[in-house]
């Protein structure tokens, strides 16, 4: 066998690096899941001699288009839009769309392989992929949206399909923008099928889509609770964001018996001693939905919270569990020391890589629970391979079914991670690691059986 075929883990590394100049976030997640695959991969020479990491690492494609609209006022604006199909061994391309100022091809990059492993922890047959652009709706009309969002199929239609690469929503992606998107990639093509996920009900979407990754990473952290023998009964949660993730993870605390204390945007969070009930989610629903306001807002609404602006995040605050549920790295090595410092002994990322790599490192370290986005959050993705499911076979699943399918989802996602995770003569579960193996040993068995492709 070549030298090259078995480099060690830092020379692996460099290599990523040096492939993907100034991509910091796709090289970080390469890293996260290269220094679990690495130990695992050791003795099992088929993995090295196919290059299967190393294939993984290398989107099958990077589709990077401009997006033309024209605002309200009648100025021409440019825009770029990117879709990365990054692997498709078990099944079409699926991830969200990402419409944000922060997105950059690194970040797309980085999505697309994290969903790879995600979507094949769900055991749905289900590729990864990420796409996105630069696009801030913060601000715009709806009018706007519009423009931008038929702008952006004109060109993305001929690289999707309802059996190539399903797209979904993700941060400034919901309802509304992919009702747009649909509706042109209809008018385009004349066709019907489930391109999309996280339609509407009433033109072929899944019930409870909209609540699936944050109700399923609220199960993930139930089920590691349980392994303590615990629940979320009496327990206070600091949660971050306060979009479609982090509204509906603090819906399902609430309704498993936890409190929940602060919520954020990036301008800041808010703390809220009496805990965001119910009443107080379904109103930061209403203020995020409906009227796009800010966090901001809701303690001239209940004045007895408090707002943190300047972009403060909410680690300090001290809690039992934590749900980083905004964006990529929003919590650090410091924020995961003051987080355990102050009584934290469970984490369920319900964002994607919201953890950094120092963050990541000191959790493991400490050996509390921690759930990885990618085992986590895989709750969405999952309720979307169900949505294409109905969608091929033209039939709607009853609500009550589709929360058992979510619940045995989440807890057979779990199972696969303490079987890859754990290890002999310790009760401790290495869930990042159990997460990354499990992934990676289905996709990478679909690849072999490929051979060199
Ligand atoms: P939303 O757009 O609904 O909400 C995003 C939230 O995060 C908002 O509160 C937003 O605040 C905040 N946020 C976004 N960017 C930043 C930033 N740079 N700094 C601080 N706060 C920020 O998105 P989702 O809830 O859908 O997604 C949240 C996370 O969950 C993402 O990492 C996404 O990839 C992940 N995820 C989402 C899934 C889904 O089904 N929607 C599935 C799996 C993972 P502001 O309004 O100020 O920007």
């Amino acid at each position: 066998m070549a030298v090259s075929d078995h480099v060690d883990l830092p020379t692996f590394i460099a290599g990523v690096s040096k492939r993907n100049p100034g991509q910091p976030e796709f090289v970080q997640a390469v890293t996260e899941v290269a220094e679990d695959i690495y130990d695992f991969i050791g003795d099992k020479e088929q993995y090295h001699k196919y290059q299967i990491l190393r294939r993984i690492a290398e989107p099958d494609r990077v589709i990077s288009f401009r997006v033309c609209w024209e605002d309200d006022a009648g100025n021409i604006r440019v825009q770029r839009g990117w879709r990365v199909q990054n692997n498709n061994s078990i099944g079409p391309y699926k991830g969200g769309i990402r419409f944000h100022p922060s997105v950059t091809e690194s970040v797309l990059k980085f999505l697309a392989f994290e969903q790879t492993f995600k979507n094949a922890l769900t055991g749905l047959p289900m590729g990864g992929g990420k796409g996105g652009s630069n696009f801030n709706p913060k601000g715009k009309s709806s009018n706007e949206v519009m423009r931008f969002c038929q702008s952006f199929m004109t060109e993305l239609y001929r690289h999707i399909g309802a059996d190539v690469d399903v797209p979904a929503g993700d941060i400034g992606v919901g309802g509304r923008e992919i009702g747009y998107m649909f509706g042109q990639y209809k008018r385009i093509t004349n066709e019907f099928t489930g391109v999309l996920t996280g339609k509407g009900l009433e033109w072929g979407g899944s019930l409870i889509r909209t609540e699936a990754t944050g109700y399923g990473a609220t199960y993930f952290l139930l089920e590691m609770l349980k392994t303590k023998g615990k629940d979320l009964v009496g327990l206070n949660a600091v949660i971050s964001g306060s979009g479609n993730v982090a509204t509906h993870a603090a819906e399902k605390v609430n309704q498993l018996g936890g409190k929940v204390l602060t919520l954020s945007d990036s301008e800041g969070y808010i703390y809220d001693p009496e805990g965001i009930t119910q009443d107080k989610v379904n109103w930061v629903k209403e203020l995020k939905n409906k009227r796009r306001g800010r966090i901001s807002e809701y303690v001239k609404e209940f004045t007895g919270a408090q707002f943190h602006g300047g972009g403060a995040r909410p680690w300090a605050v001290p809690c039992d569990v934590a749900m980083p549920c905004a964006t990529q790295n929003e919590l650090n090595g410091d924020d995961a020391k003051l987080l355990i410092k102050n009584g934290c002994f469970a984490v369920s990322e319900g964002a994607n890589m919201p953890t950094d790599l120092k963050g990541v490192h000191v959790f493991k370290d400490a050996k509390i629970l921690f759930a990885p986005g990618k085992a986590a959050n895989a709750g969405g993705v999952a309720v979307s391979g169900l949505e294409m499911s109905q969608n091929s076979s033209r039939i709607s699943w009853k609500e009550e079914d589709l929360q058992k399918m979510l619940i045995d989802i989440m807890q057979g996602i779990h199972k696969s991670c303490v079987e890859y995770g754990g290890s002999a003569g310790s009760d401790h579960i290495d869930y990042v690691k159990g997460a990354n193996i499990a992934g990676f040993k289905k996709v990478a068995d679909a690849m072999l059986a490929y051979g060199v492709v």
